[in-house]
């Protein structure tokens, strides 16, 4: 999709600013934790690995925040490692689980991703198994996005070394019930009398609305980011249950415990540190707050257009609202919406053939009767946070009705 240029001032309604709802994408930084990160950018610059004075107290400092996020998200200090973001904890929960079930002298690999996988992890296990590194599966999800733990499990065989499943979907926002997935999985490692498969989980979209405890959770690998969460970009988290099969698939300078390399970004971590933390102390008021928003939206929306089908799951986190709305191309409104002033994001597509179209959406509606209107027309995602009011949301219905009177589909 185009970038959309919006002819200036066209928006503004007695408003100054957008009203920004593509929270799922990128979340401004919090002022307090740009002014803790501060003092690592100047006078805290030290490399954390030299041996002077003022280096190890960077170390420190990053080795408390380790300790904290760990007790944050019941685990092990050692059991969090920080990236330069969540494409790179994906890639490195995947290719460290790889090359340890190559160690271990499994020679023909298969992995399970769900069909709504993020691209960070659909493209790279597509990648690895069309280079004939990995055989590849993809469980399908029902028409709810969720994946039925009954068929996770009867698709797990002896040589499966890597399930990597979504907790929440980045498009549609459904939830996974890990519960009945681990179930599934602990079955099949009983029956096949080894350790795997690793599980592994991109629960990015997860930090500010799911209470993620990590021996509950019950997973291997999980992946977290800084940026949709108030923190800074280009900070990532894995986590890595102690006991996971794991062997880093990069070398270098054998910072993070040898599992990934490279210099630190001290700031980065910090500050996506800080911002992990609150956004897991808040996850109660997140959800109630955002839950409402969200309810009331979607009603709104339903009531105002109720041609529009909202894509959504049994279990769904509260963030993220995704609809089609018939008569409009997803694009066309993401470009009508932005020139009143309404920020949002979308997945659009001329065609159901068209690589473009949403393959999360394309999974969901497998086998349905509006398959096609769906994938033709694309959809809008609405992404809110605990900083939406509720003024913003009325604003962006009066700014839906003035596009549906203009392409006449109410
Ligand atoms: N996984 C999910 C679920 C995401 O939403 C995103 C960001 N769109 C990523 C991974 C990748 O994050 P980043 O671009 O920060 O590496």
């Amino acid at each position: 999709m185009k970038p959309v240029m919006r002819k200036q001032k066209l928006f503004v309604r007695g408003k100054k600013s957008p009203v920004y709802l593509d929270y799922a994408a990128s979340t401004p930084v919090s002022k307090g934790i740009a002014a803790a990160m501060r003092p690592y950018e100047s006078e805290k610059f030290c490399n954390p690995s030299a041996l002077y004075y003022e280096a190890l107290e960077v170390r420190k400092d990053i080795e408390d925040m380790r300790g904290q996020i760990a007790k944050t998200l019941d685990a092990l200090a050692d059991e969090i490692i920080f990236t330069g973001g969540a494409t790179e904890a994906n890639r490195l929960a995947v290719l460290g689980v790889l090359r340890a079930a190559r160690k271990e002298g499994i020679t023909k690999l298969e992995c399970i991703i769900s069909a709504t996988e993020h691209p960070s992890v659909r493209n790279l296990c597509k990648g690895l198994a069309e280079d004939g590194v990995i055989t590849l599966y993809e469980v399908p999800v029902d028409n709810q996005g969720q994946v039925d733990p009954k068929v996770l499990r009867d698709m797990i065989t002896p040589q499966t070394v890597l399930v990597s499943i979504q907790l929440v979907n980045n498009e549609t926002g459904v939830l996974q019930d890990f519960t009945q997935l681990m179930k599934a999985v602990r079955f099949m490692r009983k029956q096949h009398g080894h350790q795997w498969p690793m599980v592994h989980t991109d629960a990015v979209q997860a930090a500010s609305y799911q209470r993620l405890q990590m021996r509950k959770l019950g997973v291997d690998l999980v992946t977290l980011s800084s940026q949709k969460i108030f923190g800074p970009k280009g900070v990532g988290f894995l986590f890595k249950k102690r006991s996971a099969a794991f062997l880093p698939p990069f070398s270098g300078g054998g910072q993070e415990g040898g599992y990934r390399s490279g210099t630190e970004y001290v700031a980065g971590i910090i500050g996506g540190g800080l911002a992990l933390i609150k956004a897991q102390n808040e996850v109660d008021d997140n959800h109630e707050k955002v839950s409402e928003l969200r309810s009331w939206f979607s009603t709104q929306v339903r009531n105002l257009i109720p041609k529009s089908i909202v894509h959504e799951g049994a279990l769904q986190s509260p963030h993220i609202c995704n609809l089609t709305v018939p008569g409009i191309n997803g694009e066309l409104l993401v470009i009508e919406l932005a020139e009143r002033g309404v920020l949002v994001s979308a997945r659009a597509a001329c065609s159901v053939d068209d690589p473009e179209a949403s393959h999360v959406l394309a999974a969901m509606y497998q086998d349905h009767p509006s398959r096609n209107l769906v994938l033709r027309n694309g959809s809008v995602r609405f992404s809110m946070s605990t900083k939406t009011t509720k003024k913003e949301l009325e604003y962006v219905l009066t700014a839906l009705e003035d596009i549906s009177n203009k392409y006449e589909i109410l």
